[in-house]
């Protein structure tokens, strides 16, 4: 269909809502409006993803310039200075090219009232040729106190016919790439903006609903004003977003939002899982009496929310949400055991092999004396190993699965995967997340065919990062999260001190300290971004300092860089209290679980972020000892590491520390983009309108299910094609 690129954008017809009457007119309208009916014009609009007359009119100006009055030019003269443009109309006196100190064009502009220099460092020949003597301009631009007396240095300049009338509104200025002239945007936008009929895709029992007190105004009438503001609208409303037609904008964009992560949900609840209801009298009965304590009730209440999903017929995929040391592991631990009593297996997949190893060893001693045959997968396995745990797992002799990535790579089929848990699930690209879940099924089908049949295991994932509400709200509405809000009793609060760096004799005093009544100690190597190797180099030296320092004690050293195998024994030793030090880079920052450490040292704190610093601390307040943070730091601080670490010292709360990290970075940073679903949101800010999400929430229900041609309506409007940036 030869021209068909260029035919959305000028027939409006093809626009969701048009009527059909609409379609002879924009045929008659055709190639007027873009101002080219050529399909390069729709080839250089559709670069900025404008195929549809609806894409043009939701095109919005980032700004505007005011271009409906002009003042004398004395009087913009006479407010050089103030960094503000000004817009003066007047003849031309002279115009000359010089070439000192460069070639410049000096174009001299007078009206009643006084004379301006407009200076072009740049220009063309026919610029030179529109400003010619006796030739009358408007000009837009910003007055300077220059050398030889006040001047517009490249000024906007349009010539005019004397007596001609002045806009009424002001000039938008739109988002653009080069090669798109702002003149080319603004009337292929004010086209479709008159072509484009904009019915109301809110039914009034919405908007008059669970929407009253928005008071919305309808669609069209705030696109056009925000196309083409009249002068007296509140500039500064404007600029912000804050004005009431930028909130219509910016709910219509949230309602699409979630009306899409819903039906997602939705789709989702179309797959089948595998049904494990609980079985009374056994594994999970048998595990919950041999435990040496008892579920806090935050524990108890995740622990039954899990335990529903999976006993329905359709893919759990839940976030367990849950501080460092809140006990996530056991909630792991209690869906796995569900999982086996029905007959299936479980997975649980570990970002680093320290962690993974960690949860094979503390899951292995607790399951294993129940009978329970437990695999361990990892990268660095022996490749004899590795093959033979491949092979327990495929004949479905393995019950419960562990390990890192290995879990997912291809060579490795589960004959009956019912439960796939990730832990530490940001540290996972989304892909990794659905490759895991695409293991269900039996090992003789090949992972698409299990695909295709559409049956998925059930899914847990679990992070100690807390999302703020209204965050999970936006991002993650195609999941159920469950919270444990609540530490195991007996743990005593950490208390975190900031150190100077020139202290540092005394934090290895406190080591000293620590070590003699029986406690260990965790020493945090700098971050150093640039480079891995000086990383590691920093690490070693420390190392040694340590050693020789306090030589009374035994010291370990682990870092990323050290064999699996030697990374294993040293994390053994530590954990056995066979170490009392463990000098260690970051690869300890997730999930390491030694009760008696109560000693962190964070060297360089100012290097690492919110969520780092808050993850490296929960290694410690683990056990009843109290326990310590020193956060050493190099002054001078930069303001954003200050307002870091003071958090630090004042909380450790998680929630609260989360809250503060998306201050200080912004939601689309805080995520991380592989995580989120920002790409869809064009205009809300999940910062200032966060308020919003809530109203946005509730007509996305009602309107799911009770008006179906609206819900259409109004995702093709503001989605089109885009609906698949919403897998993820
Ligand atoms: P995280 O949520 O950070 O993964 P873990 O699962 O590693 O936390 O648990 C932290 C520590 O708390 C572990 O030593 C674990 O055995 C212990 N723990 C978990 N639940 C309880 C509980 N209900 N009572 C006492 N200790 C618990
Ligand atoms: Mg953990």
């Amino acid at each position: 269909m030869p021209g068909t690129a260029a035919q959305p954008i000028q027939d409006p017809a093809d626009a969701n809502d048009a009527p059909a009457p609409a379609r002879g007119k924009a045929g008659a309208a055709k190639g007027k409006a873009a101002g080219s009916g050529t399909s390069s014009a729709a080839a250089r609009l559709a670069k900025l993803g404008l195929r549809r007359p609806v894409d043009l009119v939701l095109h919005l100006p980032m700004r505007y310039e005011d271009e409906t009055t002009v003042v004398p030019i004395a009087e913009a003269i006479h407010r050089a200075g103030l960094g503000l443009p000004a817009q003066v109309e007047g003849e031309v006196i002279s115009n000359e090219v010089t070439f000192r100190p460069r070639r410049q064009l000096v174009v001299k502009l007078a009206d009643d009232s006084g004379e301006l220099t407009l200076r072009f460092l740049n220009f063309y020949g026919s610029q030179t040729k529109q400003m010619t003597e006796g030739v009358r301009l408007r000009v837009r631009g910003e007055v300077r106190g220059g050398f030889f007396g006040a001047e517009m240095v490249h000024p906007t300049v349009r010539p005019v016919l004397a007596g001609e009338a002045l806009p009424d509104r002001l000039t938008p200025v739109y988002p653009s790439t080069a090669g798109i002239p702002q003149a080319y945007l603004r009337k292929a936008i004010g086209g479709a903006l008159t072509r484009t009929p904009l019915p109301e895709t809110l039914p009034q029992p919405v908007l008059q609903g669970p929407l009253a007190r928005l008071q919305l105004r309808p669609l069209a009438d705030c696109l056009r004003l925000l196309h083409a503001p009249p002068p007296q609208e509140s500039e500064a409303a404007l600029a912000d977003r804050s004005h009431p037609a930028w909130q219509r904008i910016k709910f219509d964009e949230l309602l699409a939002q979630q009306i899409s992560l819903r039906r997602a949900h939705a789709a989702r609840r179309d797959k089948t899982a595998p049904t494990m209801p609980r079985r009374a009298g056994g594994l999970l009965t048998r595990f919950l009496a041999a435990l040496p304590f008892r579920l806090t009730g935050a524990q108890q209440r995740v622990v039954e929310e899990i335990a529903a999903d999976m006993a329905l017929p359709h893919p759990m995929h839940r976030l367990l949400q849950g501080d460092v040391g809140s006990g996530k592991t056991i909630v792991a631990a209690l869906a796995a055991c569900q999982a086996i009593d029905a007959g299936f297996q479980a997975a649980l997949m570990a970002p680093t092999e320290i962690l993974a190893e960690q949860h094979f060893r503390k899951l292995s001693a607790w399951l294993e004396p129940l009978g329970v045959p437990v695999a361990w997968l990892a990268g660095s396995q022996k490749a004899r190993e590795k093959r033979a745990a491949v092979a327990r797992v495929e004949a479905g002799e393995a019950q419960l699965v562990i390990g890192t990535h290995a879990l997912i790579q291809d060579t490795v089929r589960f004959a009956k995967l019912g439960l796939s848990v990730v832990d530490e699930q940001h540290r996972f690209g989304v892909a990794q997340r659905l490759a895991l879940r695409g293991k269900a099924g039996a090992a003789e089908a090949p992972a698409a065919a299990i695909a295709a049949a559409e049956t998925v295991p059930h899914q847990l994932m679990m992070s100690a990062t807390p999302i703020p509400r209204t965050l999970a709200m936006t991002y993650y509405a195609d999941l159920d999260v469950s919270v444990i809000d609540e530490l195991p009793p007996g743990r005593t609060p950490i208390v975190t001190r900031l150190v100077n760096d020139e202290r540092r004799d005394e934090v290895i005093g406190r080591i000293h300290h620590a070590a003699a009544e029986g406690r260990q100690v965790y020493w945090v190597c700098p971050l150093i971004e640039e480079s891995e190797a000086l990383q590691l180099q920093t690490a070693v030296e420390t190392y040694e300092t340590l050693v020789a320092a306090l030589p009374d004690l035994r010291v370990g050293l682990v870092h990323g860089r050290l064999p699996p195998a030697e990374k294993a024994a040293v994390m053994d030793d530590f954990s056995a209290n066979r170490l009392q030090v463990l000098v260690a880079t970051t690869v300890i920052e997730v999930g390491v679980d030694v009760p008696n450490a109560s000693l962190m040292v964070i060297e360089h704190a100012e290097r690492f972020g919110l969520a780092q610093l808050h993850q490296l601390r929960g290694r410690v307040g683990r056990g009843s000892a109290e326990s310590v943070c020193l956060l050493m730091y190099q002054a001078p601080l930069s303001p954003t590491a200050r307002e870091r670490l003071a958090t630090m010292r004042e909380t450790t709360d998680g929630f609260e520390i989360a809250r503060r990290d998306l201050e200080i970075r912004g939601p689309g940073e805080f995520l991380g983009a592989r995580q989120s679903g920002e790409a869809m949101l064009r205009f809300a800010d999940l910062q200032t309108d966060a308020w919003l999400v809530e109203y946005a929430q509730a007509a996305a229900e009602l309107m799911l299910a009770h008006y179906p041609e609206a819900v259409e309506a109004h995702l093709s409007r503001w989605l089109g094609g885009r609906e698949h940036y919403l897998k993820a």
